[in-house]
């Protein structure tokens, strides 16, 4: 695994996100922008950027090895797209797609919101939303929510291959689509994880 291990700026710890001004929980949300309270400000799960880096690090040497054992869905590519992010190389991830193509659904009020964090932004009813009138579609790095993250890492590959092939070409390194495609034939031996199979 070629990873560069040139040091981030890292301050106080967030949970699981990139933003890590101190008294923040999950990335950029702050408590009260929560859609529902799934995220803590203890030190237990608050990491500073150079801990995460070597979290992901132990998980992207660990998955591999029990891959054939049980089946882990956390891409490898994405892990090392997080590395990189939390490395100093911010833009090397893709940014997720959260408010763009996946959304936060509040079961009880039929409310949508980009994700279960960002819940100041709220865009009304689902029954009533049209993707297509959104207007703000920012490029969100601000957490490394697997829910969103994974998908949109691996997902957001073949859309920027559709769409800016040269530029997805000059910036992804031959290690990047190597993990890529380890993941999606991965998922393919695992029947992409259709819980009616055994494997
Ligand atoms: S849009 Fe994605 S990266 Fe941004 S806060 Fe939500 S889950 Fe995290």
């Amino acid at each position: 695994m070629s990873i560069p291990e040139e040091d981030s700026a890292s301050g106080d710890a967030a949970v699981n996100g990139g933003a890590t001004d101190g008294g923040q929980v999950s990335g950029a949300a702050p408590a009260g922008n929560l859609v529902y309270g799934a995220a803590s400000a203890s030190n237990l799960v608050s990491f500073s950027d150079a801990e995460k880096v070597q979290i992901f690090k132990a998980l992207m040497d660990t998955i591999p090895k029990f891959r054939d054992e049980i089946r882990i869905f956390t891409p490898l590519v994405s892990l090392y797209s997080l590395i990189r992010q939390y490395s100093g190389y911010s833009d090397d991830s893709l940014p997720c797609r959260g408010g763009i193509d996946f959304f936060y659904v509040d079961a009880k009020e039929g409310n949508t919101y980009p994700c279960g964090y960002r819940g100041k932004e709220n865009l009304g009813k689902l029954y009533e939303l049209d993707i297509k009138k959104l207007k703000e579609k920012r490029a969100c790095r601000d957490c490394d929510w697997e829910c969103f993250r994974d998908p949109s890492e691996q997902v957001g590959y073949l859309i920027e291959a559709v769409r800016n092939p040269v530029k997805l070409i000059r910036n992804k390194t031959s290690e990047y689509r190597r993990l890529w495609n380890q993941d999606l034939l991965y998922f393919h031996r695992c029947s992409y994880f259709d819980g009616r199979k055994a494997r």
